[in-house]
């Protein structure tokens, strides 16, 4: 299904114009128009799904295998020595775009960290408590 009123739905279905990286049945991938570094891509299915935890299959088993082979190409095509795989699920974890994507980050030997964050601290108890919580959801 698609949303009429969605960008990336748009996008991937090839009515608004993008600097298209790769096309197949599922998906189409671009290049991120504020770009965290050169080459900077995102993977958008042609179906419209807010986030992961409603993607459906083939989609949701194809996308990380994409991820890759689209890394592997920036590697070769631009010289980057690293990828990062980043996909945000909800405004708390930075959406901005409620239609699932994932991006491509290549990462270069001079950049700065782009996903990093500063270790905090857990008890043993408490990483048990938490790990239950999460658990009785499952
Ligand atoms: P997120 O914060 O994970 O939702 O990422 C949304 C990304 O989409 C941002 O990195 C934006 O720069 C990018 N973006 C938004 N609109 C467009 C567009 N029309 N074409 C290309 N990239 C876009
Ligand atoms: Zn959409």
């Amino acid at each position: 299904m698609r949303d009429q009123n969605c960008i990336f739905c748009k996008i991937a279905n090839g009515e608004i114009p993008s600097a298209e990286v790769y096309e197949d049945e599922l998906f189409r991938v671009i290049l991120d128009m504020g770009p965290a570094s050169r080459g900077h891509a995102l993977i958008l299915p042609k179906e419209h799904f807010k986030d992961v935890c409603e993607l459906e299959e083939p989609y949701a088993s194809r996308v990380l295998a994409l991820g890759g082979k689209i890394g592997d190409a920036m590697k070769k095509g631009l010289g980057c020595t690293g990828f990062n795989l980043v996909q945000n699920n909800g405004k708390s974890a930075g959406q901005t775009v409620f239609h699932f994507h994932m991006h491509v980050i290549p990462r270069y030997d001079d950049n700065a960290p782009i996903v990093s964050w500063t270790p905090g601290s857990a008890s043993p108890e408490e990483l048990q408590e938490t790990a239950a919580q999460i658990k009785s959801c499952l």
